[in-house]
């Protein structure tokens, strides 16, 4: 591990810091902090920013991620929901980067619906891990001026995410995340780099935005369908999807139409075969939340 010196915070920064403000890191909150200034410089540097490039990050904690984004020349807001931390970032960001561009926004990620400033082209953050599919669709789907994810999560999840049709980590995350982007497992993350050591390993996933499948469902009809898909896995189509179209037979042919097997599972179809698979659901029934 190395302790860079400079503009990022190292350990006794952050003890320091965490220790002034009264900041007991919660897992509720999914408070692990980086005290590692190698791995924010590696994360900066895979997520390909441009010099001046307006980056939204997703709880920003004690800053660490952030200082290495300012340091790359990126211009910031960050969406942190602790207020205590949010009250002390700007004061972090000033004592280490007084010229940078930055600017805070004191709320809950999955509540925000504009960002102030210029639009954001890259989400970069090390999200918390139990909000971190939530927060990352929201953001795809709300802010389409994103082009570029890079999101450090917990492993497994980074593994879903990036898993494609057939593979065994497959599932609605994978396929959500697929609508809007081609996604891509990153680098490992040892749980050393943490104050305090979460339990679970890390890895970074970068997404890149594309254009949705083409067809006539909107979104929610589409995720209606994955939804249903997956929420008993070992269920052929034809089972699984019977409550959404109205009956077995109704599924049956809404599958047919769609040119899918009734008798596969969802984790072998893709983005597109799902969403072909809306257009033909009766009465497109089915909202759903990202
Ligand atoms: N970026 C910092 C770092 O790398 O050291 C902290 C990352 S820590 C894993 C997650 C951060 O997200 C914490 O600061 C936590 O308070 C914040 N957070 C948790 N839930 C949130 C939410 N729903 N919206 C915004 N921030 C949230």
């Amino acid at each position: 591990m190395t302790n860079t010196p400079g503009a990022l915070l190292g350990p006794a920064e952050i003890r320091e810091l965490a220790g002034r403000l009264g900041v007991r890191p919660t897992k509720t909150l999914g408070q692990n902090f980086v005290h590692d200034g190698g791995t924010v410089r590696k994360i900066v540097r895979a997520a390909r920013l441009r010099p001046g490039e307006r980056v939204v990050e997703i709880g920003p904690g004690l800053g660490s991620l952030t200082l290495g984004l300012l340091e790359a020349g990126c211009s910031v807001v960050a969406v942190e929901i602790d207020p205590v931390l949010a009250g002390q970032i700007a004061d972090t960001v000033r004592a280490h980067a007084p010229e940078a561009d930055f600017e805070v926004v004191t709320a809950d990620a999955l509540e925000v619906r504009e960002l102030p400033g210029e639009a954001p082209t890259a989400l970069v953050a090390n999200l918390p891990y139990n909000v971190a599919v939530p927060v990352l669709l929201t953001f795809l789907e709300r802010f389409d001026s994103l082009e570029r994810v890079l999101v450090m999560v917990q492993a497994e999840v980074a593994d879903r995410l990036a898993a494609p049709p057939g593979s065994r980590t497959y599932g609605v995350p994978s396929a959500k995340a697929a609508w809007y982007a081609a996604a891509h497992r990153s680098f490992d993350v040892s749980r050393h780099v943490f104050w305090p050591v979460p339990n679970v390993d890390s890895a970074l996933v970068a997404l890149e935005r594309r254009d949705p499948p083409s067809t006539t469902a909107t979104r929610e009809e589409v995720f209606a369908v994955v939804d249903a898909a997956f929420a008993q896995r070992r269920k052929t189509l034809r089972a699984a999807l019977s409550g959404l179209c109205g009956s077995g037979p109704a599924a049956e042919e809404a599958l047919r139409a769609a040119g899918v097997d009734p008798g596969l599972r969802g984790e072998r179809l893709g983005i597109a075969d799902f969403a072909r698979i809306a257009e033909h659901v009766p009465l497109r029934a089915g909202t759903v939340d990202t």
